[in-house]
């Protein structure tokens, strides 16, 4: 697929997505030093990222650093950036011009969760699985 047949396809997703007013950056994920999101876009420009408790829960997993990432929400103010809520899957990464979400899988139970942590059912480190826009769930 395309890149623009893959716009075409996020375009495409729900439409409350699109309504007036949201925005969306692309950039290379950094954490500073307090562990907190920061995406360098192409331009060099250092955006801080913000959102709802779970956004935030993936934005500072570090096993996403130095991914590129599409986060959609809206500039909330100088350098910073409001993701939209975690519900809508407004972050995604980007990889070879293709978007993925972001899950977590527990190997032992078989169970896919949202946010990063312990497997709700063993209690094991889940691990990061990046899906394809367009898969099955
Ligand atoms: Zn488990």
């Amino acid at each position: 697929m395309n890149r623009r047949r893959w716009f075409q396809a996020v375009w495409a997703l729900p439409a409350g997505l699109f309504a007036v007013g949201v925005e969306r950056v692309r950039g290379i994920l950094e954490h500073d030093a307090e562990g907190e999101p920061v995406l360098r876009t192409r331009q060099g420009e250092r955006i801080r990222l913000e959102g709802d408790d779970d956004t935030m829960k993936v934005l500072r997993d570090k096993r996403l650093a130095a991914r590129e990432l599409e986060v959609r929400g809206a500039g909330s103010g100088r350098g910073r950036f409001r993701a939209g809520p975690f519900y809508e899957e407004n972050v995604l990464v980007i990889e070879a011009g293709k978007g993925y979400l972001v899950t977590y899988w527990c190997d032992v139970c078989s169970i896919r969760s949202y946010t990063p942590g312990l497997c709700v059912c063993c209690y094991q480190e889940t691990q990061l699985d990046l899906r394809p826009l367009d898969s099955p769930p």
